[in-house]
């Protein structure tokens, strides 16, 4: 059946005549965002960053510490960690991320993927050293490394670029959220929307893809929003994006306004509706690779039931077709 949409899944096989799977690497980097306590950063963010599932083993355990107010110290310096720990820690988690794919997918091509935190935000000698070992380990089809639009300076652009020749594609995955300047400054995310389009435009001009990472559902918003967020996304001619409903995590600055009753999290209904029209504002060229948060439910307070991936998709899907609707067609 063909989704009215463009799925990751058909992007890789298009290109690649074959299933790619990422595998994720935590390279314990840190976040400008937060401070070395832990405290501040995205009123989301629960400090423990995003994990693929074969990692989650150690999550009960692990606690991540942030930065900021310490001058240039980054928390592998805060928490002692030297790199070649950092770079052990990274080979286990690729060999491990492998083992899994293998063995669930009889995967056969991978990608690289920096997934938690802000993978660029450290000294370009300690990204290089991190980037370098961890490409040397397999023949990855593409490496993708997520951060803020905030840290992309020329010199870390200058070293992303370096790889386009070494892979099939480097990407970078960069956080918007929304196009509404008051939702990032609720939020706490500490940039606003010119830095994004910065960033998107000094990474293009390099070579290099882009996925937006963007929100549905935030407190205050609504279709307008939605709107304005899609066209900024399509504006910037952002390669990819990965839709998130609005999950409330446990010990966050969301949880505390969840318990006083000032905000809510999407339905199933309302969020299949939301992607929808999201989806339909979005132009047919964007890659769609996620339309839900997929936070583990020990770390979620809200929404506490909502279905599996594959059921919201089917759901999306078959909203779509039904209609006659397909990605891009209100652009
Ligand atoms: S930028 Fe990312 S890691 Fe940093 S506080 Fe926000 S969500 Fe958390």
């Amino acid at each position: 059946m063909e989704l009215p949409y463009l799925s990751y899944a058909r992007h890789l096989q298009n290109r690649y005549k074959a299933r790619v799977y990422r595998i994720g690497v935590d390279g314990l980097f840190s976040c400008p965002n937060r401070q070395y306590d832990g405290k501040g950063g995205c009123a989301f963010c629960d400090g423990r960053g995003g994990s693929a599932v074969y990692h989650r083993i150690e999550e009960h355990a692990s606690s991540r510490l942030g930065y900021a107010e310490q001058g240039q110290l980054f928390e592998s310096e805060i928490s002692g960690v030297s790199l070649d720990q950092r770079v052990a820690l990274i080979l286990s988690q690729i060999e491990r991320g492998k083992a899994f794919v293998q063995h669930r997918y009889k995967a056969q091509q991978y990608s690289l993927y920096f997934q938690s935190y802000t993978n660029t935000y450290d000294s370009i000698e300690n990204l290089k050293t991190l980037y370098d070992t961890a490409l040397s380990t397999h023949p990855f089809v593409e490496f993708i490394v997520s951060t803020r639009p905030d840290c992309l300076s020329q010199p870390v652009i200058d070293l992303l670029a370096s790889y386009t020749t070494k892979v099939e594609k480097v990407w970078v995955e960069i956080g918007l959220e929304s196009a509404n300047q008051q939702s990032l400054d609720v939020l706490g995310r500490n940039h606003d929307t010119d830095c994004y389009i910065r960033a998107v435009d000094s990474l293009h001009l390099r070579g290099i893809g882009v996925c937006t990472h963007v929100m549905l559902g935030l407190p205050n918003e609504g279709r307008a929003d939605y709107l304005a967020t899609a066209r900024l996304v399509n504006r910037v001619h952002s390669d990819a994006v990965k839709i998130h409903n609005l999950h409330v995590c446990l010990g966050t600055r969301l949880d505390d306004w969840h318990r006083q009753g000032e905000v809510t999290t999407a339905s199933l209904r309302r969020h299949v509706s939301d992607s929808i029209f999201f989806l339909r504002h979005l132009h047919s060229s964007i890659v769609i690779e996620r339309m839900m948060c997929e936070t583990p439910s020990h770390r979620r307070v809200s929404p506490r039931l909502f279905p599996d991936k594959h059921q919201f998709l089917a759901q999306v899907t078959d909203g779509m077709l039904s209609h006659g609707w397909v990605q891009g067609d209100l652009v």
